[in-house]
C-alpha cells in the first residue's frame, strides 16, 4: 500500500486541507512510493506563527548551548540507529546508488554531532573598548528560520540546514523539494522521538510557489536559507525584501576542472570522472567543465571516454550499480534536451548521449555518461548548468588561458586543478574565482569547512563555524566598570 505522508507541525502529523496530493515516484522504475500533501498558504502561515511563538517562549531559544547540544546528539544517535532505513528511502526516492546514499546518511548524522561539538565549545568575546568599559560580544538566535531544500541531496541538504539552525536556537520551518520528501519525513519522525520541544520544528511539503514563496515573503521569518537553482535564488532574494530578512543562498555551478600536461594522468582521469558522474551529475559542485592542456588533450579524451563507457549505470538498490537514475522525467528531458543542443552547437559527442531503457532500466529515468569534446566558451552546454551526467572538455594552451577559461562563467561554486607542479597548482587555484576548490583531488571535503559560492553561485556559507554564524545575530553588550554620570550635558 502506498504511504500517505502528513505535514508535521506543533508536534503533530496532520493532513493538509488541500485535497490534492503529489505522487512520490521511484525514478528507477516509476512506481508510486507515497502520496504527499501540498500545504496551503494558510497552513504555512499558521506553522510560521507557531514557530515564532515557540521562539518567543524561550523553550528552545533560551536553553543553554549544552542542553541544545544534548538534543542534537540524540538526533544523531537516532539517525545512526536508522541509517539503513534512511539509505533505503533516499535510494528509492532520489534514484542515487546505495553507496552514495550511505555516504550522505553518514555525513548527515555527523553534521548533528559536529554542531553539538561546536555548542560544547561555544564562547563569546570580551573587548576592552574604553578605560571604563568592557564590551561583551554574544551570539543569539535569529528567530524563525525558513529552510528550503532541493531534490538532489534531500537528506543531506536538509540536515546541513536543520543542524546549525537548531544549534543556534532558532525555530525552523522546512520545505523539501516537492518530489523528494521521503528522507526528511523520516528525520522529523526521529526528531519527534527526542527531547526537542514539539513546536520548534515544522515540516511543510508543498510547492515552491505556495509554501516556498509564503515562507520567503513572511514578515515573521527572520532568515531564509535556500539551496537550489540560481534562477529561483534570484526570486528568493526579491521576495525577501519585505522585512529585509537575511538570506543565505547555495546555488548552481558550472565548475572547471583544469588538467595540466604534467598531471598524473590516471589520477586526473579518475577524479575528473568522479567529479561529474557521482550523483549522475546532479551535484551543485560537479566538475562539469574539464579543461585539458594541449599536450595531453587527445590522450586524456581517449582514456576518459574508455572509463566513462565502463561506468555501470543501473537502479540504485542494485549493489553493482555505480551510477543511478535521474531524479524525474522532467529533469531527464531537460538533460536530453541539452545533449541535443550540444550536438546542434557543433560540439563533438565522444560517448553516451542517450537515454537507457534496457537491463532493468526499462521504466526508469537513466542516461548514459555523456562526454562532449572540442567545445568553445560561447556554447550553451559550456555556460549553462545541465545538472546531469554530461561533461564538456575544452582545450587550453598555457596557464594564463586555463585561468581565463576557468573564470569565464557567471558561476563561482567550485573548481579543481591537476598538476605535479605544486607551485603552479597553488598559483592557479588561487586565481579560480570559486568558494570550494581542490588540488589533485575532487569533491572531498568535511563538515568543518565552509561551503558556498562566489558570483552567481550564492551568498553566505554553510557548514563549519561559518554555517552556525549564518543563523545567529551578533550583539554587543557594553558594561561600565565604573558607573557614574558622564556629564555630557549640564
Ligand atoms: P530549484 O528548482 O531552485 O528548487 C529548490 C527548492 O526551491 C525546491 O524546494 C523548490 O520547490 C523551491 N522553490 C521553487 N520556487 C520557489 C519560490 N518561488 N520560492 C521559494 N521556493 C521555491 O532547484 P532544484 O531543481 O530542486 O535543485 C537543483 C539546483 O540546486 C541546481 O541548480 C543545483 O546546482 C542547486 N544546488 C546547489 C547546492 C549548493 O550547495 N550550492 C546544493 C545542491 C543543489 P519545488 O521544486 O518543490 O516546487
Ligand atoms: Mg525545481
Amino acid at each position: 500500500m502506498t504511504k500517505t505522508l502528513k505535514l508535521y507541525t506543533n508536534g503533530e502529523w496532520v493532513d493538509s486541507s488541500n485535497p490534492s496530493m503529489q505522487n512520490i515516484l521511484n525514478p528507477a522504475n516509476q512506481e508510486v512510493i507515497a502520496k504527499a500533501p501540498k500545504a496551503t498558504k494558510e497552513e504555512t502561515e499558521e506553522a510560521i506563527k507557531a514557530a515564532k511563538d515557540a521562539f518567543e517562549s524561550g523553550v528552545w531559544s533560551e536553553r543553554t548551548p549544552l542542553e541544545r547540544a544534548e538534543v542534537l546528539l540524540q538526533i544523531a544517535d537516532k539517525m545512526e540507529e536508522n541509517l539503513d532505513a534512511l539509505i533505503e528511502l533516499e535510494v528509492e526516492n532520489n534514484g542515487k546508488t546505495k553507496r552514495e546514499a550511505e555516504s550522505d546518511a553518514t555525513d548527515a548524522a555527523n553534521t548533528f554531532r559536529y554542531y553539538a561539538g561546536l555548542l560544547n565549545n561555544s564562547s563569546g568575546e570580551i573587548l576592552e573598548t574604553d578605560e571604563e568599559l568592557q564590551t561583551m560580544i554574544v551570539k543569539e538566535p535569529m528567530g524563525v528560520a525558513g529552510l528550503i531544500v532541493p531534490w538532489n541531496f534531500p537528506l543531506l541538504m536538509s540536515v546541513w540546514k536543520i543542524a546549525p539552525a537548531l544549534a543556534a536556537g532558532n525555530s525552523i520551518i522546512l520545505k523539501p523539494a516537492e518530489i523528494t520528501p521521503m528522507t526528511v519525513v523520516k528525520v522529523f519522525e526521529l526528531m519527534d522521538q527526542t527531547d526537542l520541544p514539539k513546536d520548534v520544528a515544522h515540516l511543510l511539503m508543498g510547492s515552491g510557489s505556495i509554501v516556498g514563496q509564503t515562507i520567503t515573503e513572511s514578515k515573521d521569518v527572520d532568515i531564509v536559507s535556500f539551496t537550489g537553482s540560481t534562477e529561483v535564488g534570484r526570486t528568493i532574494m526579491q521576495a525577501a525584501t519585505g522585512n529585509l530578512k537575511k538570506i543565505s543562498l547555495e546555488l548552481g555551478g558550472k565548475s572547471p576542472n583544469i588538467i595540466f600536461d604534467d598531471a598524473d594522468l590516471d589520477t586526473a582521469v579518475d577524479h575528473a570522472l568522479f567529479g561529474i558522474f557521482m550523483g549522475s551529475g546532479q551535484v551543485c559542485s560537479s566538475g562539469s567543465r574539464i579543461l585539458v592542456q594541449e599536450g595531453i588533450y587527445d590522450e586524456f579524451i581517449t582514456k576518459y571516454a574508455e572509463s566513462a563507457k565502463r561506468i555501470k549505470v543501473g537502479p540504485g538498490n542494485d549493489e553493482a550499480s555505480e551510477m543511478g537514475a535521474i531524479v524525474s522525467e522532467k529533469h531527464m528531458e531537460s538533460i536530453l534536451n541539452y545533449i541535443q543542443i550540444g550536438k546542434e552547437e557543433g560540439a563533438r559527442l565522444v560517448c553516451g548521449g542517450n537515454r537507457i531503457e534496457r537491463d532493468g532500466m526499462d521504466n526508469g529515468f537513466f542516461i548514459e555518461p555523456t562526454v562532449f569534446a572540442d567545445v568553445t566558451s560561447d556554447m550553451r552546454i559550456v555556460q549553462e548548468e545541465i545538472f546531469g551526467p554530461v561533461v564538456v572538455i575544452q582545450k587550453f594552451k598555457d596557464e594564463e588561458e586555463a585561468i581565463k577559461l576557468a573564470n569565464d562563467t557567471d558561476f563561482g561554486l567550485a573548481g579543481g586543478v591537476f598538476s605535479r607542479d605544486q607551485q603552479k597548482a597553488m598559483r592557479v587555484i588561487k586565481k579560480v574565482r570559486a568558494g570550494i576548490t581542490w588540488v589533485n583531488t575532487y569533491h572531498l571535503t568535511g563538515v568543518q569547512a565552509p561551503w558556498g559560492g562566489y558570483k552567481q553561485s550564492g551568498i553566505g556559507r554553510s557548514l563549519g563555524t561559518y554555517g552556525l554564524d549564518e543563523y545567529q545575530e551578533t550583539k554587543q553588550i557594553n558594561i561600565s566598570t565604573d558607573p557614574k554620570p558622564i556629564q555630557w550635558f549640564n
